[in-house]
């Protein structure tokens, strides 16, 4: 499992405050503007799908 942005409901035009939100620092955010999970460093912890403003962030089987 993964968690993956998606970009139909991303509108990538703000600073993502998920950035600052993940507890291991596994998102960053791309010069398209969208956010980026690094699967390595993600733990699964869902706080991202929880919190998304946009509901972008999905957990992906
Ligand atoms: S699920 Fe948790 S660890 Fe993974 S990217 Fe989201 S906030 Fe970070």
């Amino acid at each position: 499992m993964t968690v993956e942005v998606d970009k139909a409901l991303c509108p990538h035009n703000h600073v993502c405050p998920l950035v600052r939100l993940c507890p291991v620092g596994a998102i960053t955010q791309g010069l398209d503007g969208f956010p980026v999970v690094d699967n390595e460093a993600c733990i699964l912890c869902g706080k991202c799908v929880r919190k998304c403003p946009m509901k972008a962030m999905q957990f992906v089987e």
